[in-house]
């Protein structure tokens, strides 16, 4: 494991690196097996929490297993997801250092979600802002087009068309 579960400055329970990581490395692969659905709903009873519910590209909802339930939101992330046959995998974006906390921004690779306040302390922080890629500053989303993964790039590919377009003709000074 190159990951640790630890208490995060961030927001409860965190995810660490537990070893230096280099960019570009798989820092772990993403259990997606855990279906909920009218027969296998959330089970409370047993500790579940619906906040550790993901929906995949396709609809179909998932328990988030661990350690990436864990994973905490940051407007200046240091991973990113990567799927491939349905299988995510969590890269990073960078060199990570030990003892580094690891977060993704939860707006990458998300439409139209839900409105909160991010408590990430860094210092380009959005603060209260809309968990959607299509919402974040243009700026921001560029520079986030590399990082976006395959299949939710494949699934918006006229907007992110759009963006592309619309930014190519803006002055360049
Ligand atoms: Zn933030």
């Amino acid at each position: 494991m190159k990951v640790e579960v630890k208490q995060s400055l961030i927001h409860g329970m965190g995810v660490f690196a537990s070893k230096d990581i280099a960019r570009g490395e798989v820092v772990l692969r993403v259990d997606d097996s855990r279906i909920v659905d009218d027969d296998n709903p959330v089970r409370e009873d047993l500790g579940e929490s619906p906040d550790h519910c993901d929906c995949l590209y396709g609809g179909t909802t998932i328990l988030m297993g661990e350690p990436e339930r864990y994973i905490n939101q940051s407007c200046d992330p240091n991973v990113f997801v990567y799927s491939v046959n349905r299988i995510r995998f969590v890269l990073a974006m960078r060199d990570i250092p030990a003892g580094e906390e690891i977060a993704y921004d939860y707006a990458v690779n998300a439409v139209d979600g839900d409105v909160w306040t991010c408590g990430c302390g860094t210092s380009n922080c959005r603060g209260r802002h809309k968990c959607d890629f299509f919402s974040l500053p243009e700026v921001r989303q560029l520079e986030y087009l590399p990082f976006l993964d395959p299949e939710f790039a494949s699934l918006h590919k006229d907007k992110i068309q759009n963006l592309l377009n619309r930014t190519h003709r803006m002055p360049s000074k």
